[in-house]
């Protein structure tokens, strides 16, 4: 039989906003000693707008920048993606289909268009193919920089503002106050990733991480000790989710994520999880 703390838990889980898909998983909330979120649609919004789109080539246009990243991004279901496909709609731009489309998880997207192989990548997949671009194009604040790739040459870039949830300040600050340390791993670029944690007042984060850094970050504090719980929205995410002690997915993320996280934040507000720990520590302690 179920035990009835468990039983209460669940009811009291569903009416939070949990949807607890590992009940193991989940008795272990009352032990978390760490918290890592994923930055981009979990302590963000995820909901991207475009502010700049620029070409570097005299061949290209802003207007074929935008309009070549539109024609990749339409197969993607990253936040940025949705945001560029936001612009391109704004605009009433035509573009061109898009053909052999490839995810590079955590780095960005590759498809054929015109005949032209076309990427929309992250600045650290520019820094490990050695991928020059002038050092006036940066990122600025929580700003998100991608740049353009047509036939392996840096063909522009675009800019695209996201924003703090106002619930992750609430959720953070009563993670910190129950002695839980909070943490962001995030593929992003390290400007974005310092301001979001600035902002936040995390106590560290990790910036251009790939999926399987994730998985690594966690393992690593695992050895040391920490109870460690995982939160994110991404395909990116899966793997650490999968590694965490309690992995825990954003309702509004990707399927994959939601299928391999042990607990779903339905109405994904991270105000439920901290509410969800700091109840399973009090339910232990009434145990007791
Ligand atoms: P996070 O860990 O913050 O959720 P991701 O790992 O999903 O971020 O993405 C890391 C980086 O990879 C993004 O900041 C972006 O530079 C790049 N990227 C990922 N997916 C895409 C995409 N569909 N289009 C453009 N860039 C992408
Ligand atoms: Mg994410």
């Amino acid at each position: 039989a179920m035990p009835l703390v468990t039983a209460i838990s669940t009811s009291l889980a569903a009416k939070n906003g949990l949807l607890i898909r590992n009940r193991t998983a989940f008795e272990r909330a009352r032990k978390v000693t760490m918290v890592i979120f994923d930055k981009t649609g979990t302590l963000t919004a995820g909901d991207f707008g475009v502010k700049t789109y620029k070409s570097l080539l005299e061949e290209f246009t802003d207007e074929d920048v935008l309009k070549l990243t539109a024609a990749v991004e339409q197969k993607s279901e990253h936040p940025i993606a949705t945001g560029i496909m936001k612009k391109a709609k704004e605009e009433e731009l035509d573009f061109s289909e898009a053909n052999d489309y490839e995810n590079i998880t955590g780095e960005g997207v590759k498809a054929s268009v015109d005949g032209r192989q076309v990427m929309v990548v992250s600045p650290g997949y520019l820094k490990k193919h050695k991928l020059e671009v002038s050092s006036e194009i940066k990122e600025e604040g929580v700003e998100t920089l991608v740049f353009l790739l047509v036939d392996d040459s840096v063909a522009g870039y675009l800019k695209l503002a996201d924003e703090v949830r106002d619930s992750s300040q609430t959720a953070v600050s009563a993670l910190q106050k129950a002695s839980i340390k909070v943490l962001m791993a995030t593929g992003d670029n390290e400007a974005a990733a310092k301001a979001v944690s600035g902002e936040l007042g995390l106590d560290g984060y990790h910036a251009e991480v790939l999926p399987e850094d994730k998985q690594a970050i966690i393992k690593a504090a695992q050895e040391k000790g920490e109870v460690v719980v995982m939160t994110g929205d991404g395909v990116n995410d899966a793997p650490a989710l999968a590694q965490a002690d309690i992995g825990v997915a954003i309702g509004s993320g990707t399927d994959v994520a939601a299928e391999t996280a042990d607990i779903v934040l339905v109405n994904s507000d991270p105000t439920d999880l901290s509410a969800m720990i700091a109840f399973g520590k009090a339910t232990y302690q009434k145990m007791i």
